[in-house]
């Protein structure tokens, strides 16, 4: 099929996401990929500013990674995981358990971000049933969060904008507090607002579900480390079950291999996902402490409600463990301090803020921006960018040379001017 045909069909049939279906939005055909770049059809090989939504984070075609998925291929591709195990999860489990903060030692395997946030809250709820405190069945969140796009993932996702609005009478009703101050910030002030919050609603809330150290799709908001000692103290305070949603920001991104060590929190529940595969495979994970597990088998139905048909699949297992073992060499860090050291360029930008935290660049417009007219200046500079609202992000491979991050920051300020 020609090219033509090829997005003509798309066009036609495919849903994208976020996209109409009547008057979808232009999209380019992808060839290839290596390294740090993706080959876009009648564009050619540009640098990838957004890492295939932040998961590719060794770049593409990885030989290790590679070789991971060829080997396991070859042994066993799937098995049902109820009543049956295999070497795949179980290796995964035990570097995840070794990798994550100390207590965090029970491993839920799920297929995607979003299921694991639904089996995240999912435990906070069966722990606090197991626990005698049924009538606890809110979630207490900041606004301007993003934990995935099923129904109960959306209800604790910021309820300003299309979601809640469009889903009022469909969705649970959770308790929004304000969102953490930016970096250098009030921390005190926000900090005695949420406190107080929580307290006025405490005996109906099962947990407190967090991105810890930056908030990702809902605004690309870094705020400072100690907030996550404020979350850990109200979630202790008041009996809930503080759940982190690392999805986004695990495995490197904020500079620290996840944001819960930038203040030595250990939550009781975590969730990872994206970078976990290396961007190859959907996969997902939620770990959490024994007490957590203990509560959730003294619910009243004494299992964990949940069981995905590809929960465990042995592919994803296998390059998720070659992705830890090369983040457990450490060389993921000098790749981040490079990038943060190369993003500091977008400073320069005239911008209404611009916001560099590890190995993510941001700049927020005062306007809305031109997704079109941004990705195709973007495109012109060498750069796949995707931003949203008022907001031009970089979230690239580790893998980027001092190069790829100069062209990424030209991309971005071409997309600034375009969109
Ligand atoms: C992407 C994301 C999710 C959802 O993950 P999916 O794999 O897209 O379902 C949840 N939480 C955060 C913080 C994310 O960035």
């Amino acid at each position: 099929m020609t090219r033509e045909s090829l997005l003509a069909f798309d066009r036609d049939h495919l849903w994208h996401p976020y996209t109409s279906m009547t008057d979808p939005a232009p999209t380019r055909l992808v060839t290839g990929a290596s390294g740090s770049r993706i080959t876009v059809d009648g564009v050619g090989e540009v640098v990838d500013g957004v890492a295939s939504w932040w998961s590719a984070i060794h770049g593409y075609r990885h030989p290790a990674l590679d070789a991971a998925v060829r080997g396991q291929l070859e042994q066993l591709s799937h098995v049902m995981f109820g009543g049956l195990t295999h070497e795949p999860a179980i290796g995964l489990a035990r570097r995840l358990i070794e990798l994550t903060p100390a207590g965090l030692d029970r491993v839920f395997l799920a297929d995607s971000g979003s299921v694991s946030v639904e089996v995240a809250m999912k435990m906070a709820l069966q722990y606090q049933r197991g626990t005698g405190r049924a009538e606890r069945t809110r979630f207490l969140t900041p606004r301007g969060g993003y934990h995935g796009d099923t129904f109960h993932c959306m209800s604790v996702c910021d309820p300003e904008g299309g979601m809640h609005t469009m889903w009022s009478g469909v969705l649970p009703q959770h308790v929004f507090g304000e969102r953490p101050p930016g970096l250098g910030g009030d921390v005190d002030a926000w900090a005695a607002e949420f406190r107080a919050l929580a307290a006025r609603h405490a005996d109906r809330l099962a947990g407190l579900i967090v991105e810890p150290l930056l908030q990702n799709a809902g605004g690309m908001h870094p705020y400072p480390a100690e907030c996550l000692q404020v979350f850990r103290e109200i979630a202790d305070e008041h009996g809930l079950v503080l759940i982190f949603d690392e999805i986004a920001t695990g495995f490197g991104r904020t500079g620290t291999l996840f944001a819960a060590e930038a203040a030595n929190v250990t939550p009781d529940v975590m969730c990872v996902g994206k970078a976990l595969t290396g961007g190859y495979l959907s996969l997902a994970a939620t770990l959490c402490t024994a007490e957590i597990a203990h509560g959730v088998s003294a619910s009243d139905s004494g299992v964990l409600m949940h069981g995905p048909t590809f929960m465990g699949n042995p592919l994803a297992c296998a390059v998720a463990s070659a992705n830890l073992d090369l983040l457990a060499t450490g060389a993921w860090a000098d790749g981040v301090r490079r990038i943060n050291t190369g993003l500091q360029a977008l400073h320069q930008i005239d911008a209404v803020d611009v916001r560099v935290l590890g190995a993510v660049g941001v700049v927020q417009l005062d306007h809305e921006i031109d997704l079109v007219k941004a990705t195709e200046a973007a495109l012109a500079h060498g750069v796949w960018l995707r931003p949203f609202r008022d907001l031009i992000y970089t979230m690239p491979p580790y893998v980027c040379t001092d190069e790829d991050i100069a062209t990424i920051c030209a991309g971005i300020a071409a997309a600034a001017e375009a969109g």
